[in-house]
């Protein structure tokens, strides 16, 4: 598409957008009397409107039910997670029965690690992204002290090239095939939360499987932002949390996958607890660990009922939008026009003042722009959020802008690249 640099072009494609109604869904933070465009939904997504109304619904379960909200009411709390799970597999690409919510992300890393994780003889090591989220290196990394081994020899990162931002998928599947028959998990990011980039998540699978590996995902930044085929990319397993481009809440429950063809192993192993014994024998309380079919055999705790019911406010707003590849459609052209918007505010101010790191090619990012401020990057930050931008920060020097498919308008965009113009020509005169 051949996209204008003007208020009109942009309300034009705000018009023929499909999708436009369902930022009424949402809440926006305030400043000044006014609305945040809010570009930051790679952090922490808006609140749903209904969020209330499902909270509301099962404190009033725990008010008139008390402990029989467990197996009584309209949604048992014993089964709630159930009724996400259809969604869940929708976002991601899976079967329900692959899919089940809990816990938080790192944990659900964590727990997943010890079943598929399973170093053995000359086969010990983990392939995965440089500069991964904290989270997941500590993660990785303990992991691998916890099995005895020297978190220097058994995690092997793959960098990009000098002077790049971005991992080449020839780099990665070279970095599994030269480690072959000492690789036991290749663990990576769907897409980096700091440049953006979606990895070739089928490419990365088949190269592991040949080297005889396990293969794992964290798509912390890839569920609900880009269409995924878990199963029918055969991963093994894979986490998300649902704060993010899902929207459900601070502190949101996660979401494993566990591929069926996991399902018949006994020799995994598990961290077991009680809520993924066999459902309908759970209450005999007996002796020895019988796992739940499917991914629910995977649960420890019982079910957090109030994460779960964000989680289900903001599952149903998905399925109103008909899931991933309407959104993905608008999400694409949204990300190009902040894009062609940005290279605009260069060309005006008459030098590269900001470079996006994030790959230039829609096929290879989600929703988000890491952009390298090259002059008085966190002044030019601090003025957007002034200006009623919010994006976020990463030292040393990156903006990241995110506009949602949900609730981010192209006119969102515009206004962001104008305020970026205008804040950009007023700070960085001496430049000039
Ligand atoms: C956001 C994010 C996390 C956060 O994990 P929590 O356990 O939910 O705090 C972990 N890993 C990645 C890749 C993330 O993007």
């Amino acid at each position: 598409m051949n996209f204008e640099n003007n208020l009109a072009f942009a309300r034009s494609l705000d018009q023929h957008d499909p999708l436009h109604h369902l930022r009424e869904e949402f809440l926006f933070p305030q400043q000044h009397g006014e609305p945040f465009i809010y570009l930051c939904g790679n952090s922490l997504g808006l609140q749903p409107k209904t969020a209330r109304k499902y909270i509301d619904r099962q404190l009033s379960n725990w008010e008139n039910l008390a402990v029989e909200g467990w197996f009584e009411g309209e949604t048992p709390w014993m089964f709630y997670h159930k009724e996400l799970k259809e969604m869940m597999a929708n976002i991601v690409g899976a079967s329900p029965l692959e899919v089940c919510p809990m816990n938080t992300l790192t944990v659900n890393l964590h727990l997943l690690m010890v079943s598929f994780y399973r170093p053995a003889g000359n086969r010990y090591k983990i392939i995965m992204e440089a500069g991964a989220f904290p989270s997941d290196q500590y993660a990785v990394e303990s992991q691998v002290k916890f099995h005895g081994y020297d978190p220097t020899d058994a995690i092997i990162e793959v960098a990009p090239r000098n002077g790049e931002h971005t991992l080449r998928t020839e780099d990665i599947l070279a970095a599994i095939a030269d480690n072959g028959e000492q690789v036991a998990l290749v663990l990576f990011g769907g897409i980096n939360y700091f440049t953006g980039q979606w990895y070739d998540m089928p490419a990365i699978t088949k190269a592991g499987h040949n080297a005889g590996a396990v293969v794992g995902f964290d798509l912390a930044h890839a569920a609900g932002n880009v269409p995924l085929q878990l199963h029918d990319w055969d991963i093994d397993f894979a986490c998300w949390c649902s704060y993010k481009y899902q929207n459900a809440g601070p502190g949101g429950i996660s979401g494993i996958y566990v591929h069926e063809k996991h399902f018949s192993d006994s020799s995994l192993n598990r961290f077991a607890g009680w809520w993924g014994y066999q459902e309908q024998e759970r209450f005999k309380m007996e002796k020895g660990f019988l796992p739940e079919a499917g991914a629910d055999g995977w649960q420890v705790s019982c079910s957090q009922v109030i994460p779960l019911a964000l989680y289900h406010a903001s599952l149903k707003i998905f399925e109103k939008a008909g899931y991933i590849q309407p959104l993905r459609q608008k999400s694409i052209q949204l990300t190009a026009y902040l894009q062609y918007l940005i290279s605009e505010v260069n060309n005006s101010l008459g030098f590269e003042q900001y470079k996006i790191i994030s790959p230039a090619r829609p096929e290879e990012r989600g929703a988000q722009l890491s952009i390298v401020a090259k002059y008085k990057a966190k002044e030019i930050f601090h003025a957007l959020v002034a200006n009623n931008v919010l994006g976020d920060w990463r030292e040393p020097n990156v903006i990241r802008l995110s506009p949602a498919p949900l609730y981010n308008s192209f006119e969102d965009v515009f206004a962001t690249a104008q305020r970026l113009m205008n804040i950009s020509k007023e700070l960085l005169t001496s430049q000039q």
